[in-house]
């Protein structure tokens, strides 16, 4: 995200305390950054993949350098709020997280607790109610465990092709095959999962030992519910993780992803806020939302909110295992938000 001279840069501001300048600044006060995460590792995850996965002590480190360095982190629905009412507390942070990964629950909820810190969980309800694996995300998984193998492809990939497990770009094209076979295939979850398990035996991991550990499984509706209210918000996310183009099927994905919300936590609480799946978003989805009663949509595109922010385009910094400690200091204290790209190419797994 940022080149090693703009690293060079922020490390000088750190220690001139030029970082510390900014964050105090009115310009600052009048920001809001919103923080994204995707999970917290079980186990090797992060590993796997450290832009989605991040171990448990780097996401504690985070939240003390949020607390040490005296920032405000605000529900994500209090902080909307007051940021376009323009009475935001000083260095403001709102934290998120997408999908609602059962490691959510079993690692950063308890690491969220004990430092008091409110978050918004994005939940896709059709994975919560599913109880298996969520497929893009625990194919690529199988294929980075496999990795240095050149393994059979028949029946798994579009092409029958070998699974050419070597290097990252061939894991990533590997991926993409196995992706697009299941979609030609018209696959429903539980065929999916089944290519999962053989894609597992291919490559020689125990897929049972996998399920049992719940890897890149979602909250079960059980685990949902006892989220503590007034710590966590759960919003939506779409019911299936995906962002049609045609208008009624979009709109199906919000009503049916609020409807079932609304079951799986027993809540009066609105569903209005929204966070585009895999980043991916469209102008023409804006009156969409809107007439669907969503306020605010956060996007992966980096940056500080502000009241000229459109919130059904909020920007978010998706912070991950690559992001040192003066990289996320910097963006809290809104210093990098002159020196980032600002459109994040959607997220592929
Ligand atoms: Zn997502």
């Amino acid at each position: 995200m940022l080149t090693r001279l703009k690293r060079m840069i922020l490390s000088l501001c750190r220690y001139s305390g030029a970082l510390e300048l900014v964050a105090g600044s009115s310009w600052r006060r009048s920001r809001l950054l919103i923080l994204g995460y995707h999970g917290i590792s079980q186990a090797d995850e992060h590993e796997w993949n450290g832009r989605l996965y991040m171990p448990p002590d780097q996401f504690r480190a985070r939240l003390l350098l949020l607390r040490q360095g005296d920032y405000t982190v605000l529900s994500l629905d209090d902080a909307v709020r007051r940021l376009y009412e323009n009475r935001l507390p000083p260095r403001a942070v709102a934290i998120t997280f997408d999908d609602g990964y059962v490691d959510f629950y079993r690692k950063a909820y308890p690491i969220l607790q004990e430092f008091a810190f409110p978050a918004t969980v994005y939940l896709t309800t059709y994975y919560a109610e599913l109880s298996r694996p969520v497929f893009d995300v625990m194919c690529s998984y199988l294929l980075w465990k496999g990795r240095g193998q050149i393994v059979d492809g028949a029946g798994v990939t579009d092409t029958d092709a070998v699974l050419d497990l070597r290097s990252e770009a061939s894991r990533l094209a590997a991926a993409r095959a196995v992706r697009r076979a299941a979609k030609q295939n018209r696959l429903d979850a539980l065929q999916k999962d089944a290519i999962a398990a053989e894609i597992a035996n291919r490559v020689g991991v125990d897929y049972p030992a996998l399920l049992d550990a719940r890897l890149l499984q979602l909250m079960r509706p059980e685990e949902v519910r006892a989220l503590s209210p007034e710590l966590i918000d759960v919003q939506l996310h779409t019911h299936r993780h995906r962002t049609p183009r045609e208008r009624s099927e979009f709109s199906a994905e919000i009503v049916d992803n609020r409807g079932r919300l609304a079951t799986l936590t027993a809540s009066e609480r609105v569903r209005g806020h929204f966070c585009y799946p895999s980043g991916d978003y469209d102008m023409m989805f804006l009156p969409w939302l809107r007439e669907l009663g969503v306020v605010s949509a956060t996007t992966v595109d980096p940056g500080l909110a502000s009241t000229r922010t459109d919130p059904l385009l909020l920007p978010r910094l998706m912070d991950s295992c690559s992001n040192s400690p003066v990289v996320f200091e910097a963006w809290a204290s809104g210093v990098a938000n002159w020196l980032a790209r600002h459109r994040h190419p959607a997220i592929e797994v």
